[in-house]
């Protein structure tokens, strides 16, 4: 029944001169979305509104979450389109319309209408009196409540004339695109994936890097992360993954430097990879799951550690999260289920039994001094050796 959504966006954000770019890349990430969609679609933009008509037979279920999945929709109203064959015609569409879509129709309403095209030769004001009355002529037990209505018939009267009722809650943000781009780290674990999420919420596009350690970690972790990403993906829109061999640089510094502090070092020397890929690629930031106190290489100190050896900023928005905040996010974004199986991922397995927490960064320098003879030829290795996967 529904031919066509109004895609609702917040305003806030977008006065200005900026609005048409943040309407444009809205346009753009809502076309990418629906290419998966059973159907054929027309987006439109006119006076500060998100239009999709369908152009065929579409799957409504699929169209919708597609649009749940676009960062800068807050709300998909799926509406109908009424043939312009005068207000007889409009007022029988009405009338059809809630009785198909209110089963129950005890509740109090009101109409809305916006009657954009001026030639329209009723005022709006007229249209939702008339419109009111039929509705309360038909279905005794609707009552109108014109300040704190349980629903709003809105009727949009342009080139066409559109009717709708409901909202359905989009995932909010900016438009991924309208916000550069950023590296994000990812691991197979249940944070890195939500981290990327939140970023790209704000309208960041977002690359990534996993390192791994084969033989130590296995094919399936990869592709556990490779399965992540396109979770993700699902709402950023195509993610480069960078996966980087990491086993001979976790090696060495298992072989040069003091077991309670490789945790701190490999961190540093992921920081290190991650940021020169991203200052390669045209990223303006690194992204992590840290969040502080979760693990010894987590705690204010360490940050400070891992922190020091780059100059992008490190953006951490799980930092002041509890785990179980996390895996609210995790579950609603759907990378929960992936994220706990069971593969190994490349810190725990050259874990220390009782690592630093608090790493003194003279100390650590220092040790990183071992590695004076081969590392870097390592790094550059590891760099040189990058795999690129491109996941959609
Ligand atoms: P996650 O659940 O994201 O794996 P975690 O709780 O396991 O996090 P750590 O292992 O300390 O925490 O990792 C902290 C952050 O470092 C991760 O959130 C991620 O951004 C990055 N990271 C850790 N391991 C890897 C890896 N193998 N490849 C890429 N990034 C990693
Ligand atoms: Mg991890």
């Amino acid at each position: 029944m529904f031919t066509a959504f109004l895609i609702k966006y917040a305003e806030i954000a977008i006065k200005g001169k900026n609005r048409h770019l943040f309407e444009d890349a809205l346009i753009h990430q809502i076309k990418y979305a629906l290419k998966k969609v059973d159907g054929k679609f027309f987006i439109s933009k006119t006076q500060g509104r998100i239009f999709v008509e369908a152009q065929s037979e579409f799957d409504y279920d699929e169209t919708i979450d597609a649009l749940q999945h676009v960062f800068g929709i807050v709300g998909i109203c799926p509406m109908i389109y009424v043939p312009e064959e005068g207000f007889e015609k409009l007022k029988e569409v009405v009338v059809k319309y809630i009785d198909d879509v209110y089963a129950d129709k005890n509740m109090s309403f009101k109409v809305h209408c916006r009657r954009i095209d001026k030639n329209y030769p009723i005022e709006s004001m007229e249209v939702n009196a008339r419109l009111g009355e039929v509705l309360l002529d038909t279905y005794p037990e609707m009552h109108v409540d014109v300040h704190e209505p349980e629903m709003v018939l809105n009727v949009e009267i342009r080139e066409k004339i559109y009717i709708y009722s409901t909202v359905i809650p989009g995932p909010g943000g900016m438009p991924v695109g309208t916000g550069g781009k950023a590296m994000l780290l990812l691991s197979g674990g249940i944070d890195s994936p939500v981290a990327g999420y939140m970023i790209s919420k704000r309208g960041v596009k977002i690359d990534a890097v996993y390192f791994h350690a084969p033989p130590y970690t296995s094919e399936r972790a990869k592709q556990k992360v490779v399965d992540l990403a396109r979770l993700v993906s699902k709402y950023t829109g195509p993610i480069y993954l960078h996966v980087i061999n990491f086993t001979d640089i976790q090696l060495y510094i298992h072989e040069k430097c003091p077991h309670e502090e490789l945790t701190i070092i490999m961190r540093r020397y992921m920081m290190r990879i991650a940021e020169t890929i991203a200052k390669q690629t045209g990223c303006l930031g690194l992204i992590t799951g840290e969040s502080i106190g979760q693990v010894a290489s987590q705690t204010m100190n360490s940050l400070i550690a891992t922190n020091e050896v780059c100059e992008l900023p490190v953006y951490r928005p799980l930092i002041g999260f509890d785990k179980e905040e996390i895996v609210v996010v995790s579950k609603k974004i759907n990378t929960f289920e992936t994220s706990i199986l069971p593969f190994e991922d490349c810190c725990t397995i050259f874990v220390a039994k009782h690592p630093v927490t608090k790493p003194n960064l003279n100390v650590i320098r220092k040790h990183e001094h071992n590695l004076d003879e081969k590392i870097e030829e390592l790094v550059q290795t590891a760099l040189e050796t990058d795999e690129l996967i491109i996941v959609e």
